[in-house]
């Protein structure tokens, strides 16, 4: 691991373009940054984060009629109810790394070990199951917090939050 300090801004503009290619064109792709954050990260496990979760989120669109595929930064203070909730948050400010698909959901059942290697729902030679664990690992390995948030049928979105640098004075 090779941490520096990354400008989430220009990281996720790049990642972004980088990947949208690989995603069909009838997918409503957007980026939207609420305002520009450093954190301290591998740029290239941060990428590989990002690429793994725009994947996962292109496979779940796939028969959806009008794809929806929305990633979002913004600045987030934990309150006391996702301290309670998260045991490794600390009171500090966060970059808020959200990516909302309106795919096919998670089944309540798997939501437990979607991040487990090897778990996977996609068929033979589609899917490794691996994805999600190394998105685990990375996000934990920078001092982060992950969860998923879905609904069968509707959609999933991943939460990601990373410690902000302070800016330099
Ligand atoms: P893979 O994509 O190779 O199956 P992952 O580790 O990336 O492996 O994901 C594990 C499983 O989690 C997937 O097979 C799928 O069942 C579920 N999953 C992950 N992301 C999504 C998503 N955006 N929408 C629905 N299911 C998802
Ligand atoms: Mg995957």
């Amino acid at each position: 691991v090779q941490k520096r300090t990354v400008l989430l801004t220009p990281f996720l503009n790049e990642t972004y373009k980088l990947h949208k290619v690989s995603i069909p064109e009838d997918v409503d792709l957007t980026l939207e940054i609420s305002e520009n954050m450093k954190v301290s990260a591998d740029i290239t496990q941060l990428q590989q984060v990002l690429l793994n979760l725009m994947n996962n989120a292109r496979d779940a669109v796939e028969d959806v009629k009008q794809p929806v595929i929305h990633i979002r930064l913004n600045r987030f203070l934990p309150d006391s109810a996702f301290l309670a909730q998260h045991e490794s948050a600390k009171n500090i400010p966060y970059a808020h790394l959200t990516i909302k698909d309106n795919g096919y959901g998670i089944a309540e059942e798997h939501l437990s070990s979607i991040f487990d290697p090897f778990f996977t729902t996609k068929g033979v030679g589609k899917g490794t199951g691996l994805g999600l664990s190394m998105v685990f690992g990375a996000i934990h390995s920078h001092g982060g917090i992950i969860e998923v948030k879905s609904k069968v049928g509707r959609g999933t979105t991943f939460h990601i939050y990373l410690p902000i640098i302070k800016a330099d004075p």
